[in-house]
């Protein structure tokens, strides 16, 4: 497979942004104005880059289908999120469960529309995420899951857990280095 690229799946809320908390739920910003960037995501996310890893924002939205926010909102948000982190990409589900879409996570069709528009080998990708639904994203796209601890992360499958984003990056340098060894001795 020549000219593939490994990437680094990204969830928006809560990883590169600091959505509000109402009870069980993350409150993710209805408008620009609203958007709370994590900027201490930024160097890590140099650290990946400079790995040679594409970054890579998949993140559902619902809030459009349930008119708390709008498409116009979203763009502007996800332009400054995008310049901000120098990201490659965010790939956005605007519905709603009951549209039956196959984008919204934990389906894996946002995964699975990145990889084609940038040749993406998922085999040797990873997400991150603190939420569940991002770690059965991953396990359907067939990419290596590490959660970050949170209210969100379920009971269900994931590759990893650590307490935050630094370990998380840390996590996928130290294992593209192990493939990576196992790859030159085979
Ligand atoms: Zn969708």
């Amino acid at each position: 497979m020549f000219n593939m690229r490994n990437a680094v799946f990204l969830e928006r809320d809560g990883i590169l942004n600091l959505p509000g908390v109402e009870g069980a739920y993350q409150i993710a910003p209805r408008t620009f104005n609203e958007l709370n960037l994590n900027r201490a995501a930024i160097a890590p996310l140099q650290e990946l880059k400079a790995a040679g890893f594409a970054l890579i924002v998949t993140t559902n939205q619902p809030g459009v289908s349930r008119g708390h926010t709008s498409r116009r909102e979203i763009d502007l948000m996800h332009r400054l999120i995008e310049r901000t982190f120098s990201l490659d990409d965010i790939f956005t589900c605007l519905h709603d469960d009951s549209d039956g879409c196959p984008c919204r996570k934990p389906k894996p069709g946002l995964f699975r529309e990145a990889a084609h528009k940038w040749q993406i080998d998922l085999d040797h990708s990873f997400v991150i995420s603190d939420k569940w639904q991002d770690a059965r994203a991953a396990q359907n796209a067939g990419c290596t899951s590490i959660l970050i601890q949170s209210p969100w992360n379920g009971g269900g499958h994931h590759d990893f857990i650590v307490a935050n984003f630094e370990r998380a990056v840390a996590k996928v340098l130290q294992l593209q280095l192990q493939n990576t060894f196992n790859c030159l001795s085979a």
